[in-house]
């Protein structure tokens, strides 16, 4: 695999509302001498997703920075009178934020753009940059929405937190069970010592009491 960095947002720059087929772009890029198609998925205005150039290839979609980065593109970029608009339909825009949030994932990407930020161009006929900074960055959406959302992930991850807090406890109180198990185990571990003591000083006192007795010197002879 090819080392990535960025993701890169494209537009296909055609009409709101019309649809257009990894076929069609295929067919364009290869008009334009490039081996297929240069992006490597398709966002169609369900948001819905192709497969096109495999990302382990490199793409064809940004002059001068197509080693290291990736290429999407979103159908759409234009009004109905061909001027830049951003049509991104909310199926559209649901689909590349889980797609970004998936490239930062799998590919190691930390970087989000789009190609205007590289060109004298409108592409993608939106801010990628700045609306998708968020994901690359791993910090929470200025988006309302999402805010909430990651509020929500923030109250998740406290109770989450609370829940541990309270099995921590209980992992104490397991374990100061285990101390006073332990204690109990060493009175146990006690009583087979002192009957094995016992049966030594028993057999001592037989061994003595088996002694001639004109030869066995008085308890207290011993003792002394
Ligand atoms: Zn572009």
């Amino acid at each position: 695999m090819r080392k990535l960095n960025e993701l890169i947002w494209h537009c296909t720059a055609t009409p709101e509302g019309r649809e257009v087929s990894v076929a069609e772009i295929d067919r364009w890029h290869r008009q334009r001498g490039w081996n297929g198609i240069g992006y490597h998925k398709v966002i169609h205005l369900d948001g819905s997703v192709s497969d096109g150039r495999p990302i382990a290839t490199m793409g064809a979609h940004v002059k001068g920075h197509n080693r290291g980065t990736i290429g999407y593109v979103y159908v759409g970029g234009l009004d109905k009178s061909g001027n830049p608009k951003d049509t991104r339909t909310d199926a559209q825009k649901a689909t590349m934020i889980r797609l970004s949030q998936e490239a930062v994932r799998d590919y190691g990407i930390r970087k989000i753009s789009g190609h205007r930020d590289y060109a004298a161009k409108a592409c993608p006929c939106f801010d990628a940059t700045g609306e998708y900074h968020w994901i690359a960055s791993g910090m929470p959406s200025k988006d309302p929405a999402r805010l909430i959302k990651s509020r929500t992930v923030a109250g998740t991850t406290v109770a989450a937190a609370a829940g541990a807090g309270a099995t921590v406890e209980a992992a104490q109180d397991a374990i100061a069970g285990v101390q006073n198990g332990l204690q109990t185990l060493s009175v146990g571990g006690a009583i087979p010592i002192i009957i094995g003591l016992l049966v030594v000083s028993g057999a001592l006192l037989a061994l003595y009491a088996r002694w001639d007795d004109a030869g066995r010197p008085s308890l207290k002879e011993m003792v002394s």
